[in-house]
């Protein structure tokens, strides 16, 4: 059977994932769609040339029987709302990061899930689909390089726009680190600490760029990444790992080599939605063809929809304190412990 999609919120990346469900990938297609502006609703409808219906809010299109599956790609703030709507009439969903906006709102999706029996949210964490951490897990899983000791990160846009504040780096930015690097290593979060270096003349007044933050697994491992929102150079985002027996590295994007002008030369991306397309790709991918044949979705969890929320939130404590800040998780759900392990879709 095709998964049947509604979509909530088409925006830019509603209207990028609805390209890739009706023009790339397989096994999906959209009959449904929302958004708080309708004309956009419409617009984004017959711009990709779909045959879907338009409905007036979330709870209209969530209760069609033209639906199996919601694609949530609102305004964060509204995302736990919908979910839970969801949830209530027992379809699918994925839901684009953040899965609420306090961890309090993830904790109502996680109950309603387990009350619901049966696994249906997907966490729109990307980056455990690309191709260069997928490879840095397999290693790690399979002891390449012994324990994982150390880990250094960086995070850097070419620029923010005005909107941007000192906070998002934290809700918005670091959180992508927070959700791959504690998968990477099958560690839980302990601490974090946040400190401001120097800052740079390119951040508007409201904004501190760059930050540094330390996290601290349970097992020990020290993280230390650098979110870097003005770097003017472009998007960058690299990963090392230290181990006891050996590091290993995130890839670089694959890009020709010049040789002119007496230099050597390799173009780096500005994109982040050029970095991670195939990412992209994979998760919603894996999102449909899971569902279609197990019943369940295979990727990140409204657990680790929490645990992103939980974290990201002691990060922003940690903004305000300087002080080293306790991530304080509570136990995992057994309902939670079997799922969520990323096929290998390389
Ligand atoms: P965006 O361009 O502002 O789109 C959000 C859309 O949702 C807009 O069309 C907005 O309408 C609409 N909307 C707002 N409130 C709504 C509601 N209550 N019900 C239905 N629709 C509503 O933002 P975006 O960049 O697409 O981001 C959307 C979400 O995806 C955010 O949560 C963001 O964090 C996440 N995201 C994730 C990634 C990733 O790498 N995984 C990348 C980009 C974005 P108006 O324009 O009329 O307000």
């Amino acid at each position: 059977m095709t998964l049947r999609i509604g979509v909530v919120g088409t925006g830019a990346i509603g209207r990028d994932h609805m390209r890739r469900i009706s023009k790339t990938l397989s096994g999906g297609e959209i009959t449904a769609v929302t958004d708080v502006n309708l004309e956009s609703a419409s617009l984004a409808v017959r711009e990709l040339d779909l045959n879907a219906e338009i409905f007036p809010d979330d709870a209209s299109l969530i209760a069609s029987d033209q639906v199996d599956a919601i694609l949530v790609t609102s305004w964060g703030p509204a995302h736990e709302g919908t979910v839970l709507k969801a949830i209530e009439a027992g379809k699918y969903v994925f839901c684009e990061k953040p899965l609420a906006v306090t961890a309090e709102g993830c904790m109502k999706i996680v109950n309603a899930e387990m009350r619901h029996g049966k696994r249906l949210v997907q966490v729109g964490f990307m980056r455990r689909y690309d191709s260069g951490y997928v490879q840095m897990k397999k290693a790690i899983d399979n002891h390449e390089i012994g324990e994982p000791l150390m880990i250094h990160c960086a995070h850097r846009n070419s620029e923010v726009n005005a909107a941007y504040t000192t906070d998002m780096a934290m809700t918005d930015t670091l959180v992508h680190e927070i959700d791959v690097l504690h998968w990477l290593v099958n560690d839980n979060y302990k601490s974090v600490q946040v400190v401001y270096p120097k800052k740079t003349r390119h951040a508007l007044e409201h904004l501190k760029d760059p930050q540094m933050i330390t996290l601290e697994t349970e097992g020990g491992i020290v993280i230390q990444v650098e979110v870097f929102v003005n770097c003017k150079y472009g998007y960058d985002i690299q990963c090392e790992v230290v181990g006891e027996d050996g590091i290993i590295k995130l890839p670089e994007v694959p890009g020709i080599v010049y040789r002119k002008d007496a230099q050597l030369r390799v173009n780096l991306l500005t994109d982040w939605k050029q970095r991670f397309i195939d990412a992209y790709d994979k998760e919603l991918q894996d999102f449909i063809d899971s569902i279609r044949e197990t019943g369940e979705p295979n990727g990140p969890t409204s657990w680790d929809g929490y645990v992103a929320a939980v974290t990201a939130g002691a990060c922003v404590t940690a903004q305000k304190t300087g002080e080293r800040e306790p991530v304080r998780l509570g136990v995992k759900p057994e309902f939670y412990k079997e799922i969520g392990k990323t096929k290998e879709i390389i």
